[in-house]
């Protein structure tokens, strides 16, 4: 089969022309043997035999030139048409992917910028919704991008843009992943095309390698394309029913084509010849004929190879069909050229008749055979000029059909010959230019396109530069008028000239767009993590100069409750109104970056450290903690910050950031609301923390917690109206922990909902063995709120322990009620319902305090100590105690004065008719086993020095 492959190179030489010839051939034989019969005649009949046989030969030589003509015309049209289709898909399929690989590397940049070592960190970093939403964002961007997929380093899927929650799918068995995961030279692989496993269809996988910095290999990151969009791609340019495009792998492996084949899709081609044929590797077009190894049919193969990915288009025609018209053209022409003969021989018979009954008039019928032979020569010419005609006509019937497909490209195109004079262009060329369709005709010479285009579109530039050059190769172009166009040169041996060209003006932004999503954060448009590192570097560098600047971490206060409670868009919506916030706060040189969730961090420049950032915290944190409107809901949060300072405390952006973190972390721990300094001590602080979180999560399970409990007395009868349960930790190695120093951490890290639990339990089981006059007070988390369980919890605790509800007290804060959320208030109500009373603890060190007292009706507020500690030293807190007294007492609800520690407060409250007291002075928070105890010296008026025990 090889042998018989004829190189038909654009020029198409050494043609077999036996075929095309063969029936004029016998018919010129025949003609020749009739003509041997009258050898035998006189010399004015030998002249006529002569004349008939001559006149023959002109007729045959002009029919069998003509049919070679046009053969070759045939092929070489269709083997340039097809060359430039495979150019030109060739481009557009390398673009297709080219797209998909620069959305990976701008992914592959960020993991490297995280400086991820471990496939478990990698797998840490890719995991979650919002990693999710980020993937399908991106994925959304490329049509040809069906989906992006993380895997890890065993193959199971991290993370998918297609779906939430991530399915549970393994691909080690996929000749990708063993393919990067074994050979550690291979950075990126292009799949055998599979079935998707969600959807059935076809996909290709381009698959790319992640790995740490020290090379050692962490997963991979893939992007799915659909066979169909290639596919669609190649339907719209096939110009003619009998053409295939294909799109095949550097293996042979067959990745797409047109029309679609099922069977052959994903076989390898390397064993038949086609690929040695069309010679892979050679970065140019091909041109072969040959007879395909699919079909057995004598093929016309143009072949595009395109080295950066390691593929070739492949657009073949069958010679069958190529040859259709002319083979019709052909029996035109052998029709005519029969007809021809025939007469020529009728005209000899005749004469020669003549000759043989009336030899007299031989001069005369001499003459008239002459006069004959003039006229049959003219009548071959005129059928070879008829049959060239109709060939005319279909070859334009066929160049018709070429246009349809070139206008059919997505792509402009022209092509000129070796002279610079147009052969075809495109309605897409025209328009990109401007030109009129009608002047592009055939023929016309470049220079006067040229100047028709020069009403500011910039043909001149791009073509007549390019040309000029004579510059092999793709360029992209800016236009005067903003567009980017893609320009492709292609020089072919002997014919001319072709360039494509392509609007990528949409392409570009969205190109610049993904390299805006690599360095922002999508849903508040600020610098990320990555884009932040970057900048910090810069001002490490400028620092070295003289120029001092700090570094603000911040953490939002009670974000993740706004989110929980009023759902994901509010909680957006927070986060964009907190980002404009911040940055009405820094000027233009400051750098305000997202880091995730709710951590932003500030670049603060400047050349009064630390002065400015103090200052610069305080405007935030004030800023901040105002009252947001979002969506008709009015929420408050504050925010904690950390501060690094540049160059003090760090000259690396890592560990700049890392203690400004910690310092962060500090403030946080220190209350909320407030900014740190990073200080070296904190870094220890920072390990005793993460010990502590071992520790916590461990606590529940081995009983290591208890509860303590402090009195109330009433103000009137001077006895124990109830104790407040108090969370106690009893340490192994550290003794008894505090609550101010594990329960922010229980929250962080969620422990808090089944410690509360635990302390609800116990408390009311605890109580129900107390007098019937003597109830308990149980704290409740923010946290606990963002769940509708608490209610169930509550009368499971009640059921359970067998306590009356009414002699069971909540204690909430107020920034249980910052959220003015429908599931905040849905619970507090169904907690009223059981019959509990609520009571709302640290009145005056909120917000807003008595704002919140409208909105639900509590049945006490418990004034913070910081109010009584004051009271009597000639401030306002005797004030403002006797005010918020008075209107509880007209709400309907009774009062406690926390934090009683001497016998001058407890008579000052006295005075300001508090209802309720708790202490030390009546006696410090102890274990449930001296609950009977506490209570017996209370209502015997023995009240516990405040320094005792
Ligand atoms: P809190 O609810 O305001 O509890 C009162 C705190 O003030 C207790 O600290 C108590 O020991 C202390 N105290 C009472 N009288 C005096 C006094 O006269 N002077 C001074 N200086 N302090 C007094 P404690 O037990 O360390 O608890 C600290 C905080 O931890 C509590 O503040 C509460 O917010 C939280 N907490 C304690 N137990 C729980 C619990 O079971 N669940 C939740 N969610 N939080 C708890
Ligand atoms: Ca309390
Ligand atoms: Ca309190």
């Amino acid at each position: 089969m090889t042998n018989n492959a004829t190189d038909v190179s654009y020029a198409m030489p050494g043609l077999d022309k036996g075929t095309a010839t063969s029936a004029v051939g016998r018919l010129a034989g025949a003609v020749w043997r009739s003509a041997r019969s009258l050898r035998n005649c006189g010399g004015s009949r030998r002249r006529v035999v002569a004349g008939v046989i001559a006149l023959s030969a002109v007729c045959m030589a002009a029919a069998a030139i003509a049919t070679v003509q046009l053969r070759d015309q045939a092929l070489a049209v269709a083997g340039a048409q097809s060359g430039g289709l495979a150019l030109v898909l060739a481009n557009q399929t390398e673009r297709a992917f080219d797209a998909v690989e620069a959305l990976q590397s701008g992914l592959i940049e960020e993991i490297r910028q995280a400086d991820i070592r471990t496939p478990e960190a990698f797998r840490a970093h890719m995991t979650g919704l919002a990693i999710h939403n980020d993937l399908r964002l991106r994925a959304s961007l490329l049509p040809q991008l069906d989906a992006i997929t993380a895997i890890a380093d065993d193959g199971t899927l991290i993370n998918f843009s297609r779906y939430w929650p991530i399915p549970a799918v393994n691909v080690a068995d996929r000749d990708y992943f063993k393919a990067l995961a074994s050979n550690p030279r291979l950075a990126s692989y292009l799949s055998t095309p599979v079935p998707n496993r969600g959807t059935g269809t076809w996909t290709m996988y381009l698959a790319r390698k992640v790995t740490a910095p020290d090379g050692r290999f962490l997963g991979l990151l893939l992007g799915a394309v659909e066979l169909a969009y290639i596919e669609r791609i190649y339907q719209a340019v096939a110009p003619a029913a009998d053409a295939a495009i294909a799109l095949f792998r550097d293996d042979a492996v067959q990745l797409a084509r047109f029309p679609h084949q099922e069977r052959t899709i994903g076989r390898s081609f390397a064993g038949p010849e086609l690929f040695r044929a069309v010679g892979l590797g050679a970065d140019t077009a091909t041109l072969q004929r040959r007879t395909s190894s699919t079909d057995g049919r004598d093929r016309l193969y143009a072949a595009h190879h395109m080295a950066r990915h390691g593929m070739t288009v492949v657009v073949t025609r069958t010679v069958d069909s190529v040859l259709a018209q002319w083979r019709r053209q052909r029996a035109v022409l052998i029709g005519a050229t029969l007809a021809l003969l025939g007469l020529v021989a009728t005209a000899g018979a005749i004469v020669l008749r003549e000759i043989r009954h009336q030899s007299r008039l031989a001069d005369v019928l001499t003459a008239k055979a002459q006069a004959e032979q003039a006229r049959t020569g003219a009548e071959a010419r005129l059928a070879v000029a008829a049959a060239r005609t109709q060939a005319d006509a279909e070859r334009h019937a066929r160049d018709q059909r070429f246009g349809i497909a070139m206008n059919n490209l997505s792509q402009a195109m022209c092509m000129f010959d070796t002279e610079d004079r147009l052969v075809v262009a495109n309605a897409r060329f025209a328009d990109l230019f401007n030109l009129p369709h009608a002047g592009l005709t055939e023929g016309v010479p470049l220079d006067m396109l040229l100047p028709a285009s020069e009403s500011g579109s910039g043909l001149a530039c791009v073509i007549g530069e390019l040309r000029y050059q004579d510059r092999h190769g793709r360029v992209v172009r800016e236009l005067e008028d903003g567009r980017s166009l893609a320009v492709n040169y292609e020089r072919v041996p002997d014919q001319g000239w072709l360039v494509t060209l392509e609007d990528v003006t949409e392409r570009r932004d969205a190109e610049a767009r993904i390299a805006h999503m690599a360095h922002h954060d999508a849903l508040t448009d600020l610098p990320n993590r990555v884009l932040f590192h970057a900048r910090l570097s810069e001002a490490l560098a400028r620092s070295r100069r003289g120029e001092a600047c700090a570094v603000l971490c911040l953490d939002l206060d009670h974000f993740k409750s706004v989110n929980d409670t009023l759902g994901h868009p509010i909680g957006d919506a927070l986060l964009k109104e907190v980002t404009s916030r911040l940055l009405r706060q820094v000027r233009e040189l400051d750098t305000v970056a997202r880091l995730g969730g709710d951590e932003f961090a500030i670049i603060q420049t400047s050349v009064d450290q630390p002065k400015d950032a103090t200052a610069l915290a305080r405007r935030l944190i004030d800023a901040l903690r105002q009252p947001y409107e979002l969506d008709g809901h009015q929420v408050v949060i504050g925010t904690s910050i950390g501060i690094s300072v540049i160059p003090d405390d760090g000259n690396d952006p890592d560990q700049l950031l890392k203690n400004a973190d910690m310092a962060m972390y500090r403030a946080k721990s220190d209350g909320r609301g407030r900014y740190r300094f990073f200080e070296p001590e904190m870094d220890a602080w920072m390990q005793a923390r993460r010990l502590m979180e071992v520790d916590l999560r461990r606590a529940l399970a081995e009983g290591e917690f208890e509860l303590y409990y402090q009195p109330l007395m009433n103000m009137q009868t001077r006895t124990v109206s109830s104790f407040e349960a108090l969370l106690r930790w009893n340490h192994p190695t550290r003794g008894l922990v505090s609550p101010a120093e594990f329960i922010p951490l229980a929250e962080e890290i969620g422990l808090i909902i089944p410690l509360g639990d635990w302390v609800l339990n116990r408390a009311c089981s605890d109580a129900a063995l107390w007098p019937d006059s003597v109830g308990v007070a149980v704290n409740l988390s923010v946290m606990q709120f963002g769940h509708r369980s608490l209610v169930a919890g509550v009368a499971d605790a009640l059921r359970r322990s067998g306590l009356p509800p009414k002699r069971l007290e909540l204690e909430i804060t107020e920034s249980v009620l910052m959220q003015d959320s429908d599931l905040t208030m849905d619970i507090l109500h169904g907690l009223r319902a059981l019959g509990v009373r609520i009571a709302m603890d640290d009145f005056g060190t909120g917000y807003s305090s008595l704002s919140y007292l409208r909105s639900f009706q509590f049945d006490k507020v418990k004034i913070d100590r910081s109010f009584i500690e004051a009271l009597g030293q000639g401030g306002d807190s005797d004030a403002i105690v006797s005010a918020v007294t008075g209107l509880c007492e007209r709400m309907g609800m009774t009062t406690t004065a926390e934090g009683v520690e001497t016998r001058a407060q407890l008579e000052h409250l006295g005075a300001l008719a508090c209802t309720e007291v708790q202490g030390y002075l009546l006696s410090r928070p102890r274990p449930a086993s001296e609950v009977a105890a506490m209570c017996h010296a209370i209502d015997h008026g023995e009240l516990v020095p405040m320094l005792a025990r």
